[in-house]
């Protein structure tokens, strides 16, 4: 039976020239870029085409956004005054969850492997799953992304490995408040930022002290984001120093002692809720050694980060997608916008920033799939440059494609609010932009072989074309060794440029190569979206459906 429509006609003027809003989007099947890089990376085209075709739905996009619409609610205590610290969701929210346990976002990387190895072409996968997901709903990626990462942590006590493993790696996810024992799935968070220091994590007050087997945890934490997840990777003092810790939410037959203070206020991220939490002698499982806490964590930190140099990359296509939609369907001065040469310039200016984040961000998921410390090391580095220069890249891209959309853009009856308003974020938490080129700095110091396979990859393409040749030639000029802490954003930005134009030469179609060593690696170019000249706009424009 067909829907009726609304009226068009009314009194005083007839609705017309308003594009209509997007409807089953295939996420896989409609983005030959996502295509083009899962494929060439070895990930898993099966599960990526049917996460693309699942999460881009009408139903889960609506889920979407019922879950960002009602934001989760604190219950920190019953009628009677006692303490329940539960926070409260949207069906919705559950419904995306459980959706992408179905699908392996936790699971793919790790299932059938063991210890601290990795399923082939698994962190590509999940990097699919993420990429679809963030379209849709990017919110209800922390939790999920906080559940992957901590798995591979989880290596440092064999006995918290084979009760959590199995359980974070489930396809089947489980809300319920219970202990972990009668979970058939759980949910991992992480609770390392306090007041006095984030990213100075060696600040921390959190004490643990040792009682028995156990620790008992007293503190805050000023961040923790997920607080109905089932255990926190918390990060303590204790006497031999900063130390890794599991608190798991319930004990046996009682709730942990974890006081969940208040959800913060956030600018955006509306769907996942972000608290202030307080440990009241929880109790606490150390991971690792005394002592050890940041090198324990780290390896979570490290998959977190992955994800946060993904999630730019989809923020992106989400809102070009959108962008190039509207211009297909508007017109202004008796044309589509589509058809007009400027905006042509700007869909094609803001086309090279994603399809080169996207290149970026799966290179960087397939390092993670390679095993071997040599290749971890060079895994850290992609990472840290993907995330840094994805995520500056991010917010300036969400920014022209709303505007593209006019007045529109600016109205939350769009998705384009939602998706600036997310823009910032993945830059932010796990390392912002300074601490990450810190990063990248004490990477190449500690493990200069990760230095020296960069080299040899950037190298790789040499030949192909000659402004690329300058450009390379040009960085190791300027920086024969490494650069000083002042320069340390743009030694990084222009090695995580080059490896995006190495990337894009070795795998894009010539328009998209040729585009973004035109307009990236050479000066021939203003500093706003769009100031550009000589692109290929038809081909560049087809990037964006096929
Ligand atoms: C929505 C949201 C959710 C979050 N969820 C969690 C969570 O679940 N668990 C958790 O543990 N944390 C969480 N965080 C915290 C987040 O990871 C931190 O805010 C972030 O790491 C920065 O720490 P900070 O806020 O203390 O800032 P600071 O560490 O004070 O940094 C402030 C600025 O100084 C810069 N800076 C720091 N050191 C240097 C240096 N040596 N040289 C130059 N510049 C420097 C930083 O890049 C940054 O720009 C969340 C944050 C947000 C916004």
């Amino acid at each position: 039976m067909t829907q009726p429509q609304p009226r068009d006609h009314l009194g005083t003027h007839i609705v017309e020239n308003q594009p209509s809003p997007r409807r089953h989007v295939d996420l896989w099947a409609g983005d030959p870029v996502l295509q083009a890089v899962v494929t060439s990376a070895e990930g898993d085209t099966d599960v990526a085409a049917r996460a693309g075709a699942t999460l881009g739905s009408d139903e889960l996009r609506e889920a979407g956004r019922e879950a960002r619409r009602v934001k989760p609610e604190l219950v920190a205590f019953d009628r009677a005054g006692r303490r329940l610290d539960e926070v409260r969701y949207h069906p919705a929210y559950h419904r995306l969850l459980s959706t992408a346990f179905e699908l392996g976002y936790t699971a793919l990387p790790w299932e059938g492997a063991s210890g601290g190895s990795v399923t082939a072409g698994g962190h590509v996968t999940h990097a699919a799953i993420l990429y679809c997901l963030t379209q849709t709903e990017p919110g209800v990626c922390c939790p999920l992304t906080m559940t992957y990462a901590g798995v591979p942590a989880l290596s440092a006590n064999a006995d918290l490995e084979a009760i959590w493993r199995p359980r974070l790696t489930s396809r089947h996810y489980d809300p319920s408040a219970a202990p972990i024992a009668d979970k058939e799935s759980a949910t991992l968070g992480m609770a390392m930022t306090e007041k006095q220091g984030g990213s100075d994590v060696r600040t921390n007050t959190t004490t643990a002290q040792r009682d028995g087997d156990v620790y008992r945890l007293n503190g805050h934490k000023w961040f923790c984001s997920a607080p109905m997840s089932d255990g926190f990777l918390t990060l303590a003092q204790t006497r031999g120093g900063l130390t890794c810790f599991l608190v798991p939410r319930w004990l046996d037959d009682e709730r942990n002692g974890i006081n969940v203070m208040r959800l913060k206020d956030k600018l955006g991220n509306q769907a996942n809720a972000s608290a202030e939490i307080e440990y009241v002698d929880a109790l606490g499982w150390r991971l690792g050694d005394e002592g050890r806490g940041v090198a324990t964590i780290i390896e979570m930190v490290h998959h977190t980060r992955l994800d946060c140099a993904v999630a730019p990359a989809a923020l992106m296509r989400a809102s070009i997608d959108e962008a190039f939609w509207w211009a297909q369907h508007r017109q202004a001065f008796k044309r589509l916008l589509v058809d007009q040469p400027l905006m042509q310039a700007v869909l094609a200016d803001l086309v090279l920033d994603w399809e080169g984040a996207v290149g970026l961000a799966f290179r960087a998921a397939h390092a993670c799939d390679q095993d071997g410390l040599e290749e971890r090391a060079l895994a850290r580095l992609v990472v840290a440059l993907a995330k840094f220069l994805n995520n500056k890249r991010c917010v300036r891209v969400t920014y022209e494609a709303m505007e593209c959309l006019g007045g529109m853009g600016y109205v939350e009856d769009t998705p384009m609010p939602m998706l600036y308003r997310e823009a910032p974020l993945n830059s932010i938490w796990e390392g912002s932009g300074n601490v990450i080129c810190l990063d990248v700095l004490r990477t190449l110091v500690k493990e200069p072989l990760a230095g020296e396979m960069l080299g040899d990859e950037l190298r790789s393409v040499a030949g192909v074309d000659r402004r690329y040749d300058e450009a390379l030639a040009a960085h190791e000029s300027r920086w024969p060794g490494l650069p000083t802490e002042q320069e340390a954003r743009w030694f990084t930005e222009s090695l995580a440029n080059l490896l995006t134009a190495s990337i894009l030469l070795r795998f894009a179609p010539a328009p998209v190569a040729d585009g973004y060593v035109a307009t990236r690696l050479t000066g021939e170019r203003g500093h706003v979206a769009g100031s550009v000249a000589g692109l290929d706009t038809s081909a560049l424009l087809a990037r964006i459906n096929g």
